[in-house]
C-alpha cells in the first residue's frame, strides 16, 4: 500500500468523491493454498493447532458500538469431532442488545460513511496481509469449530483474504468517476453511496470466507455492519472482528452480535431502522427472511434490500464421451469435501445407461479410499458432520433413500455409542434414485451420493433442471455440441465443465444461484459491491 493511504484517511469528505486518491495496487491475484507436503507448512500448521487448542474455552463478548459486552448467556461452540470439547463461548445477545446495536451502529455510520474509499479500502486490504501472516491460526480455529480438514480449513482461509484484496479492489473501481452519456451543455456525474446500517447473517459452513466476505464488501462501501454470525461457528467470526479492528476499523463500525434466530434474527431483520440483509443459508431461514423485510414497518423509512444466497441440489452430468476417471473423480471430490457441507456439493450423478454401472464402480472405488477421522489429523480427508442436529438429519435421509434407491456404500454412522467419538457418518452411495425421489430433491447437506440413469443427454439435462433450487452444475463429456447444450440449457449460476463443481474462485468465478438458491448476487465478482450501494445522479446545467 502506498504512503497515500495515511494521508487519505480524513474525514468529512464526499463519500465517493470522484477525486479519488489511489492506492498503489498489484493487480487481485488468488491467494495461493498452502502445501502440507513442504515440513515447514506442516510444522506450522502443527503449531497453529497446539496453540488453538490452548484457546479452548475462552470467552468472547458483544462488540457494540466499540464495546465488549457480557451478557450472563453463553452460546457453547463443540468440536464436532470430539463434542465434549468447548472450542470457545461467546456472548448470546437478546432484542435489547439488538436495539442498543442498531441504534449504536447508525451513530458510527455518520462517520465511517465519510471516509474517503481508498481510506476504506486499506482497512481491507491491512486485514489480509494480518490475516495471510496468522493463516494457520485461522484455520486451525476452522478445524476445531468446523470440523474442517486441513485442506478444507485452508481453503476458507485463502477464500477470505481473496474476498478482503478483490473488494478493496472493487471500491475503488466504483469510486472512479463513472462512465455516461456526455449532453451539451450538462454536466452528469454519478456516485455510489453507502446505504446506511445493514444485519449480516452468514451460514456456518464458510464461517470465515463468507461471513468475513459478506461484512467486508458491506463495510468497504460505507455501510456499517451487525454481524449474527451462525451459532454453530461463532468463534472465528469473533476471531475476525478482532482482526478487523486490528486492521484500522473504528470502534462500533462493526458491531458483533451472536444470538439464536428466535431470539434476535426476526428482530433484527423487521427492524425499521435496518436498512438492508445479507444472509447466506438455508432455503427455509432465507424465504422467512425475505418475506419478513418485505413488510414496511411503521417509520420505516425504505425498502429493504435483502440478498439472500441459498441451498442447492447440485447434479453432475457424465455422458458416454467423457474421460470416466475424470469423472468418478471430480464427482467424489464435489459430493464429499468438506463431508458434503457445501452449497455447491455434488448430491446427484446423472449418468447416461451405456456408462452407468462403470461410473458408479469408479465412484465407489474411490469413496471406499476416504479416509475417515478427525479433522486435525491431516491425514483426514472426511471429518464429523457439524453438530448433532445435522447428524441426524442425515440419518434420516439415509433411511428415506434406502428405501428410494440402491444402497451402494456406506449409508451408517460411523460413531461410538458412548457419543464422543464425533458426529461421522460413512460416505454414502445412493444408486438407481428416481427422478422424483426425496433425495433426488431435497437438500440433505451431509456427505450422501444420488446417482440417476439417464436414458439420453437431453434426459440428462432434464433431470438436471427438474429441481427448485440452480446454484452448482457440472458436465464430464468430450461432445463440443453436448457442452453447447448444456451451456445454453443447464439452469445453473455455476456451471463447469470436466472438473469439479466446488472451489469457486474470488475473482474468477463469481458465485450464486438461480432460482430458490437464491438472488444470484455473485459473490466475489463485479456486480457484488453494488447491492450495498445506491447511486446518486447529479445534473448540473451551466
Ligand atoms: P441456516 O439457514 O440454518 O442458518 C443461516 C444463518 O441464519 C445462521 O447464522 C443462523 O443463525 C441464522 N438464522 C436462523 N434463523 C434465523 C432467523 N429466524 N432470523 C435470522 N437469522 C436466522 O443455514 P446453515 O445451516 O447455517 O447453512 C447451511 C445452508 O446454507 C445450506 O442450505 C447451504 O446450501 C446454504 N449455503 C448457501 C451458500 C450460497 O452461496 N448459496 C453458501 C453457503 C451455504
Amino acid at each position: 500500500m502506498s504512503r497515500k493511504d495515511n494521508s487519505a484517511r480524513t474525514y468529512g469528505q464526499t463519500p465517493y468523491s470522484p477525486q479519488l486518491e489511489t492506492l498503489m495496487l498489484a493487480e487481485f491475484a488468488n491467494e495461493p493454498l498452502t502445501d502440507f507436503t513442504v515440513p515447514a507448512d506442516r510444522q506450522a500448521m502443527g503449531a497453529a493447532l497446539e496453540r488453538a487448542r490452548g484457546e479452548f474455552g475462552r470467552a468472547w463478548p458483544l462488540a457494540i458500538g466499540g464495546e465488549r459486552v457480557t451478557t450472563g448467556a453463553w452460546i457453547e461452540s463443540f468440536d464436532p469431532c470430539q463434542p465434549d470439547r468447548v472450542v470457545g463461548r461467546v456472548a448470546a445477545a437478546d432484542r435489547g442488545h439488538a436495539e442498543h446495536a442498531l441504534n449504536a451502529a447508525w451513530q458510527a455510520f455518520a462517520d465511517w460513511s465519510r471516509w474517503t474509499p481508498a481510506a476504506r479500502a486499506g482497512v481491507l486490504l491491512r486485514a489480509a496481509a494480518l490475516l495471510r501472516r496468522q493463516k494457520h491460526d485461522f484455520s486451525a480455529t476452522l478445524v476445531y469449530e468446523a470440523a474442517k480438514t486441513w485442506v478444507e480449513a485452508d481453503a476458507d482461509t485463502a477464500e477470505a483474504i481473496d474476498f478482503l484484496e478483490f473488494y478493496a479492489r472493487e471500491a475503488l473501481r466504483l469510486a472512479e468517476t463513472q462512465p455516461l452519456t456526455p449532453v451539451a451543455g450538462e454536466h452528469n456525474e454519478l456516485v455510489y453511496l453507502p446505504l446506511g446500517v445493514g444485519v449480516v447473517i452468514p451460514p456456518w459452513n464458510f464461517p470465515l470466507a463468507i461471513a468475513l466476505g459478506m461484512t467486508a464488501a458491506v463495510l468497504v462501501g460505507g455501510n456499517c455492519v451487525v454481524l449474527k454470525p451462525a451459532s454453530l461457528t461463532p468463534v472465528i467470526a469473533a476471531r475476525f472482528v478482532d482482526l478487523l479492528e486490528a486492521a484500522g476499523l473504528p470502534p462500533g463500525v462493526l458491531t458483533f452480535l451472536p444470538g439464536s434466530g428466535a431470539e434476535i434474527g426476526d428482530f433484527l431483520v423487521e427492524h425499521p431502522r435496518t436498512r438492508f440483509i445479507a444472509f447466506t443459508g438455508s432455503r427455509a431461514v432465507g424465504t422467512r427472511l425475505y418475506e419478513r423485510a418485505a413488510r414496511v414497518q411503521p417509520g420505516q423509512r425504505w425498502l429493504k434490500r435483502v440478498v439472500a444466497e441459498l441451498g442447492g441440489k447440485d447434479a453432475i452430468v457424465v455422458d458416454e464421451t467423457a474421460d470416466l476417471d475424470a469423472a468418478a473423480e471430480g464427482i467424489v471430490a464435489s459430493a464429499y469435501g468438506f463431508q458434503g457441507q457445501k452449497c455447491s456439493a455434488a448430491s446427484r450423478a446423472i449418468v447416461l445407461g451405456a456408462v452407468y454401472a462403470d461410473v458408479v464402480q469408479r465412484v465407489a472405488e474411490r469413496t471406499e479410499a476416504l479416509r475417515l477421522g478427525p479433522a486435525e489429523d491431516p491425514a483426514t480427508q472426511v471429518a464429523a458432520v457439524i453438530d448433532g442436529g445435522q447428524y441426524r438429519t442425515v440419518l434420516d435421509y439415509l433411511d428415506v433413500g434406502r428405501r428410494e434407491g440402491r444402497l451402494v456404500l456406506g449409508g451408517e454412522p460411523a460413531r461410538e455409542p458412548d457419543g464422543s467419538a464425533g458426529w461421522y457418518i460413512q460416505p454414502t452411495i445412493i444408486a438407481d434414485v428416481p427422478e422424483d425421489a426425496r433425495i433426488a430433491h431435497e437438500e440433505i447437506f451431509g456427505p450422501v451420493l444420488s446417482v440417476l440413469r439417464a436414458t439420453d443427454f437431453a434426459h440428462a439435462l432434464r433431470v438436471a433442471n427438474n429441481t427448485e433450487y440452480g446454484l452448482t452444475g457440472g458436465v464430464y463429456a468430450r461432445d463440443r455440441r453436448r457442452l453447447e447444450q448444456a451451456r445454453a440449457e443447464f439452469a445453473v449460476g455455476n456451471l463447469y465443465f470436466n472438473r469439479k463443481i466446488t472451489g469457486a474462485l474470488v475473482g474468477a468465478q463469481p458465485f450464486g444461484g438461480f432460482n430458490l438458491s437464491g438472488t444470484d448476487s455473485k459473490a466475489g465478482g463485479r456486480d457484488y459491491l453494488q447491492l450495498f450501494l445506491q447511486a446518486k445522479v447529479t445534473v448540473e446545467r451551466f
